[in-house]
């Protein structure tokens, strides 16, 4: 990029010339430039990216692995331990807190890797002309000359000068700070004109929020506004989650309930046996980090970090990290219909013209199929149609091909719809009658047009005809009514008459099919098509109800949800029966009656809120009523996730406790005002995320659950001693080298638990429940106090079958450590029964970590150097017979308690 010019001092000032010498100046015309003149552009110039903010650098990462209290009183030990001459304890306790720190600067550094490359997946893309056509490339791509098509929902990928904009508006908070669209239009203005007043300019990093456009790109990369602004580069987002918050805090009032429990100890030493207060200090030292959970905070990380990737590998991809948290307490998702639950390939199905109803063969989006009447005159027939005798059907089908901006392709013998396939049903249908949209397009110059949006509800385009211009209008059919006067009649046109195409309408949407009507109008004095000009006066010519099958994995995922507790309630733009009718499909639990978008606003947010449980369909949306249903549901207490799509759905999708945008349909401004995107925009993989987040919650629960007691023992074991007296059953470095083996190989070994069997047959999670409830803080002190007998038991039996001191306490660490290991067999369910085969030896992970572990235990014990380091002492087989015996115990032990809690659970309830 170094090379690059740059436009201070070269460049013409772009927003205050006109659009042609711009293109001249850049050496590019209205259609675009060639694929080769682009490659050396983009070698000149470099590709069109911001210098990311650099994320913290490593050591600034690994200097923040020491930065928590509990850390801070290891750090301050060492030194004192030095300071008293237990110059092995300080060096031991540096070189483990050190170790610790590394696990953990590791883990968090591949945490933030993994989310910058699931990041890089939502790389924007841009459309430009490339040899005159439209192509879709990498957003990095564009280049100088480049022209860009941006309309609504659109970011601007790079600094444009408008050469064409129509109903043209951008927000631009992220360059100005002001969130008011500004209107564009393509005349120069003045050339010291405020960023804010240069409307002739659309600036890299902003958002369509209305029209379209075309723009030449005249500054790439750095050279944009926003790159000379780097302040306002999007950082690195800190991995801080909720639940790593809560686990800082719950770590604070830890420490303070050590230092305590430590400082007691040590003066109770001291003053009641008359200890050397060196020792005693000593002693507290080892009480402290015995007790502390360092490696818990790593551990967590890790474990969301895979619950991310996972989520990605399934196509949820996750942008926000707490949003994994979240996921696993949703109890409503709220989605569009169409594309989501449906398939969104569109057929063409059944026609009403006039008097004349027609049926239509095939599916998909190939054009093979025939046209049949259903009835004809108001009589039954069913002829297949001559559309060389039907030429009101054929100007139906040519009617919805102009109205219409998408095309039908063909490769390799597979069809595909360029588009929106709504539109491509038309064109499908029409192909099946031998129309040529190109062709027809071609002769029928479009003069003007007015795109769908869902707030209309309608497309409009202009043509001329013969000498005067003809308007034609496509969208929802009740929308369409209130804008008809007439409709064709064979002879002539004739008043409409409502209640016939109201019924119509009925019949065709409750079969489930998606009905649109199309109009038309001839105007002679319309040059520019206003919403006023298509919204009276038309004339019907006909509706036409097209199929969109539910996807089956859709079906599934509804069921999945009922039993999890998770209510789908589907937000659609289209009509009350045919939602309701698809609903059906489904398998949604209240199809009695849909709510439609009018009767929402007609609706105060009492009203809203008394009605939201019993409503699964709401119809003839748009996405302001999403951000009511919304906020009305979770001040009915649930915890929704939301879909969207265009730029509109962004309140609502903000608001949502998990807002989720489609990855294909999707706008650029809905993904980013979302905390999920769906690369397949599916419905079935909302759910699946829900599974996973329950699944990753769980996990760090059983992790959390697992990892205290064993710090909780240490503890004990040690303040114990102190207070009656006795030697200490485990050495305050013994305790260190406890807490980092089993850091790094149990503790993580739940994180890659798969989830339980009834993982989506429980209700969902609330979400203000303690991380730790009643049952699982009644766990860590049972097991802590079990360990705590198995230590001591070991250590006492050696000690009087004449062991020294170091081999009891071998005896001891070691019994502490397997039977940690077998308590992380318990804590693969944490109410289930694990003693089964697969409930025993079902995890990979477990055992693994286990094997680790006690390859860790045997050099521990028998390795001299580590003998000489922690003062331990070789074990007979004997002696391990023994902590074998005792740690099967501590199992069984748990697992009876496991038992009996469910029996009182399951008698409460
Ligand atoms: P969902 O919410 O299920 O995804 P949707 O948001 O796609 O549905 P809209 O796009 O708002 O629903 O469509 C609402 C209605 O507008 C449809 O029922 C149809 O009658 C009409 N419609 C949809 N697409 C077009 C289009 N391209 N041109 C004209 N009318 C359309």
């Amino acid at each position: 990029m170094e090379n690059r010019h740059t436009s201070n001092e070269s460049s013409p000032i772009w927003h205050s010339i006109n659009a042609e010498e711009a293109l001249q100046q850049l050496e590019s015309s209205a259609e675009g430039l060639s694929t080769q003149e682009s490659q050396a552009r983009l070698e000149k110039y470099g590709s069109n990216r911001l210098q990311q903010e650099q994320g913290r650098s490593w050591y600034q990462r690994l200097l923040d692995q020491f930065n928590n209290i509990l850390m801070m009183i290891l750090l301050v030990a060492a030194l004192a331990s030095f300071l008293l001459g237990h110059t092995i304890d300080a060096v031991a306790i540096i070189s483990v807190v050190v170790i610790i720190a590394l696990i953990g600067f590791i883990q968090e550094g591949k945490a933030e890797q993994a989310l910058e490359s699931i990041r890089n997946m939502l790389s924007p893309q841009a459309n430009v002309l490339r040899d005159g056509k439209r192509t879709t490339i990498s957003a990095e791509d564009v280049v100088p000359g480049d022209i860009v098509i941006i309309e609504s929902g659109d970011r601007v990928p790079a600094d444009l000068r408008l050469i064409e904009a129509r109903r043209f508006r951008t927000e631009e908070a992220a360059l100005t700070g002001e969130s008011v669209p500004v209107e564009k239009h393509i005349d120069s203005v003045e050339s010291d004109a405020d960023l804010a007043e240069r409307h002739s300019m659309a600036f890299a990093s902003t958002i369509v929020v209305q029209g379209n456009a075309r723009g030449l790109v005249v500054e790439t990369g750095q050279h944009t506004e926003i790159g000379k602004i780097s302040e306002l580069l999007r950082g690195v987002e800190t991995i801080k989650t909720p639940l790593l918050k809560q686990l800082d805090r719950a770590g604070r009032v830890l420490a303070i309930f050590i230092l305590g429990a430590a400082t007691f100890t040590a003066l109770f030493g001291t003053i009641i046996h008359g200890q050397p207060p060196s020792e005693m200090f000593m002693a507290a030292v080892g009480l402290a980090v015995a007790a502390i959970p360092e490696g818990l905070p790593a551990i967590v990380t890790i474990g969301l970090a895979l619950g991310v990737q996972s989520m990605a590998r399934h196509n949820a991809i996750i942008r926000r990290l707490p949003a994994v948290e979240t996921l696993g307490s949703i109890s409503t998702i709220f989605s569009d219909k169409t594309g989501t639950l449906t398939r969104n390939e569109m057929t063409a199905q059944s026609l009403w013209l006039g008097d004349e109803q027609y049926r239509v063969d095939g599916i998909g989006f190939a054009p093979d199929g025939d046209f049949h009447y259903i009835q004809r005159d108001g009589k039954q027939d069913t002829h297949s149609v001559d559309i060389e005798q039907d030429k009101t059907l054929r100007d139906f089908l040519e009617v919805g091909v102009l109205c219409n901006d998408s095309e039908l392709t063909q490769e390799k013998g597979h069809y595909y719809i360029q588009g929106d396939p709504t539109e491509g049903a038309l064109v499908v249908a029409a192909a099946k009658v031998g129309v040529d949209a190109h062709k027809l397009r071609k002769h029928h110059k479009r003069l003007d047009a007015i795109p769908f949006e869902s707030e209309h509800k309608y497309m409009a385009t202009l043509h001329s005809s013969n000498d005067n211009q003809r308007i034609l209008v496509k969208g929802a059919p009740d929308r369409l009514l209130e804008m008809c006067s007439t409709e064709n009649s064979v002879n002539d046109d004739i008043k409409i008459d409502h209640n016939k195409w109201e019924e119509r309408i009925h019949e065709l949407s409750s079969q489930g099919l998606r009905v649109l009507a199309i109009a038309d109008k001839l105007t002679s004095d319309v040059d520019k098509l206003e919403h006023h000009d298509a919204e009276n006066g038309l004339r019907l010519l006909g509706i036409i109800g097209l199929l969109d099958p539910p996807r089956d994995e859709a079906v599934k995922a509804v069921k999945l949800c009922q039993q999890a507790g998770i209510r789908p309630v589907m937000i659609t733009g289209d009509h009350a029966s045919t939602a309701l009718a698809i609903a059906k499909q489904l398998g949604f639990s209240h199809t009695e009656k849909a709510l439609t978008g009018r009767e929402v606003e007609g609706m105060s947010d009492k009203e809203l809120e008394d009605i939201i449980l019993d409503i699964d369909v709401f119809a003839r949306a748009s996405p302001e009523h999403k951000l009511r249903l919304v906020q009305a549901m979770q001040a009915r207490g649930g915890v929704c996730s939301m879909t969207g799509d265009g730029v509109n759905d962004g309140p609502a999708l903000k608001r949502a406790d998990v807002g989720v945008a489609m990855g294909i349909q999707g706008t650029e401004a809905a993904k980013d005002a979302s905390e999920m995107v769906l690369a397949d925009d599916n419905f079935a993989t909302i759910v699946r995320a829900v599974e996973e987040g329950r699944k990753v919650y769980d996990n760090i629960r059983k992790t959390i659950t697992f990892i205290l007691p064993t710090n909780g023992a240490q503890g004990l074991a040690i303040m114990l001693a102190v207070l009656s007296g006795s030697i200490l059953p485990i050495t305050p470095l013994q305790a260190l080298w406890v807490n980092m083996v089993v850091a790094i190989t149990l503790g993580l070994a739940l994180a890659f638990e798969d989830g339980e069997k009834d993982l989506m047959q429980r209700a969902p999670r609330d979400p203000k429940a303690p991380l730790l409830d009643l049952f699982l803080l009644w766990r860590v002190v049972f097991v802590s106090i079990l360990l705590l007998v198995g230590v001591f038991s070991m250590f006492t039996w050696l000690l009087n079958q004449g062991g020294s001191e170091d081999l009891a306490r071998a005896g001891a660490v070691n019994m502490l450590v397997t039977g940690s290991a077998a308590y992380l067999i318990n804590s693969r369910f944490l109410i289930n029964s694990t003693l089964s085969i697969s409930g025993i030896f079902g995890s990979r992970p477990v055992w693994i970590s286990i094997a680790l572990i006690m390859l860790l235990q045997c050099a521990f014990t028998y390795v001299p150097f580590m003998q000489f380091i922690f003062g331990s002492e070789a074990l007979s087989l004997t002696h391990w017979l023994a902590i074998l015996l005792g740690s099967i115990l501590i199992y069984l032990i748990i697992e009876a308690e496991k038992f009996l809690w469910s029996r009182y659970e399951s008698r409460k309830n």
